[in-house]
């Protein structure tokens, strides 16, 4: 087993958040290396809308964003349980649709061309820890090389399996909820709006939402979400089954990407430096904003964030306790984590609590003159 001190930073992941904190730490100086688990970037799919973010597309190369676009969608519109009530929505920022694996790649070209060195198919499965300190990883080298790589500090991002998140034990069976996602041809649905259909009945709430992409494909997304303290898969087949609207809608579309995963939309985990040498940012920590489109920007500007004042505290000498305690004072600082804190309470909490205080889905029908002035 090798042992080399690899560089001044190692990020864990090429996804949003470790793509973004790449960037910060390059453009400051700071000599990083990138370890991502996939032999092709952005192979495993996630969040396919995003809103046109002025400082985001400024940092990627202004214009980057407006590249990425497939299609823009203003309109959304949000059934109740039955399908016969509905809320139709017209929003001033629209939903870009974009393709996962050409977002995340063009992304990592942006951060290599920073001068970040990106390394794909290498999987980090363990924390190097001396003296009360993260100074590096254990890891899988482009997929046959079992190395110690030493550091100045770690940043893990590793999104909602991150091996950070999972080795200091956090309970996160409260933040991570199930998602299934298809990629379909040959939905002939409106074209000119998101659709969320929710689902309720005595143990499960759910929403299914269908996102046309172009032509006759669209993004079917399916997310549990938390009743009485407990959130279960449910599946497509039984959504369909219940509900017509959104099988009809369905009907003769054929899946060519399917995937089940979670998404970490339970809660948030805070602070950023939760050990000397180690910072942790994006889904790692569920810092996923409960607004469409507001994952991916989130954890890249967050991202970005902690690599620029990674990098101060990489320079000012041994991360330390105090060094950690300065880096969360600085992070809460920032505008983007303010926004994700204020965000997450008034889409999250607020609206959990009054959807998760719904009986059943006759329930759901008597209240939703009410639900819907929560649904934007
Ligand atoms: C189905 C679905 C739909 C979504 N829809 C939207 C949407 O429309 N808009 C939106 O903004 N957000 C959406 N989100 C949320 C958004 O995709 C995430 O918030 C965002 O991708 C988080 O970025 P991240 O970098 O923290 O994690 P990820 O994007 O998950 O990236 C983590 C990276 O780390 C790598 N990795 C993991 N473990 C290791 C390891 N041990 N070693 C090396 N590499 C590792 C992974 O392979 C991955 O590339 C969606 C999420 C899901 C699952």
């Amino acid at each position: 087993m090798g042992e080399k001190l690899v560089s001044e930073a190692i990020v864990i992941g090429a996804g949003p958040a470790g793509l973004g904190t790449a960037l910060g730490l390059a453009r400051e100086g700071i000599d990083v290396v990138v370890l991502e688990k996939q032999s092709m970037l952005g192979t495993e799919r996630r969040g396919e809308t995003i809103r046109f973010h002025a400082e985001m597309d400024e940092l990627l190369g202004g214009g980057f964003l407006e590249k990425q676009t497939l299609r823009k969608i203003s309109r959304r519109t949000y059934f109740s349980h039955s399908g016969e009530q509905s809320v139709d929505r017209t929003i001033s920022n629209p939903n870009l649709i974009i393709s996962w694996p050409d977002f995340i790649q063009a992304m990592a070209e942006v951060v290599s061309a920073s001068g970040a060195r990106i390394w794909p198919s290498s999987c980090v499965h363990d924390l190097i820890k001396q003296d009360g300190r993260v100074q590096g990883v254990k890891a899988m080298i482009s997929g046959f090389a079992e190395e110690e790589l030493r550091t100045k500090a770690v940043f893990s991002c590793g999104g909602w399996a991150d091996p950070s998140s999972r080795q200091l034990l956090h309970d996160r069976s409260k933040i991570d909820l199930p998602v299934s996602k298809k990629l379909v041809r040959g939905y002939t649905g409106s074209q000119d709006r998101l659709e969320y259909h929710f689902h309720i009945d005595n143990s499960s709430l759910a929403v299914g939402t269908i996102f046309p992409r172009g032509g006759t494909e669209a993004e079917i997304i399916l997310m549990s979400l938390p009743k009485q303290g407990r959130t279960g898969r449910i599946t497509f087949e039984e959504f369909c089954s219940r509900h017509r609207l959104f099988q009809e809608r369905l009907e003769g579309a054929e899946s060519f990407y399917a995937l089940n995963s979670m998404v970490p939309m339970g809660g948030m985990i805070f602070p950023f430096s939760q050990r000397p040498g180690l910072v942790l940012a994006g889904d790692a920590l569920g810092h996923v904003q409960a607004r469409g489109g507001s994952g991916i920007r989130t954890s890249f500007l967050i991202g970005y964030t902690a690599g620029r004042l990674g990098a101060q505290a990489i320079r000012s000498g041994v991360w330390s306790r105090e060094t950690s305690e300065l880096f969360d004072k600085n992070m809460a600082k920032s505008p983007h984590v303010r926004s994700l804190r204020l965000h997450n309470f008034v889409y999250s909490e607020l609206r959990s609590r009054i959807f998760g205080r719904l009986q059943g889905p006759a329930d759901m029908e008597r209240q939703w003159r009410f639900l819907k002035h929560a649904l934007r």
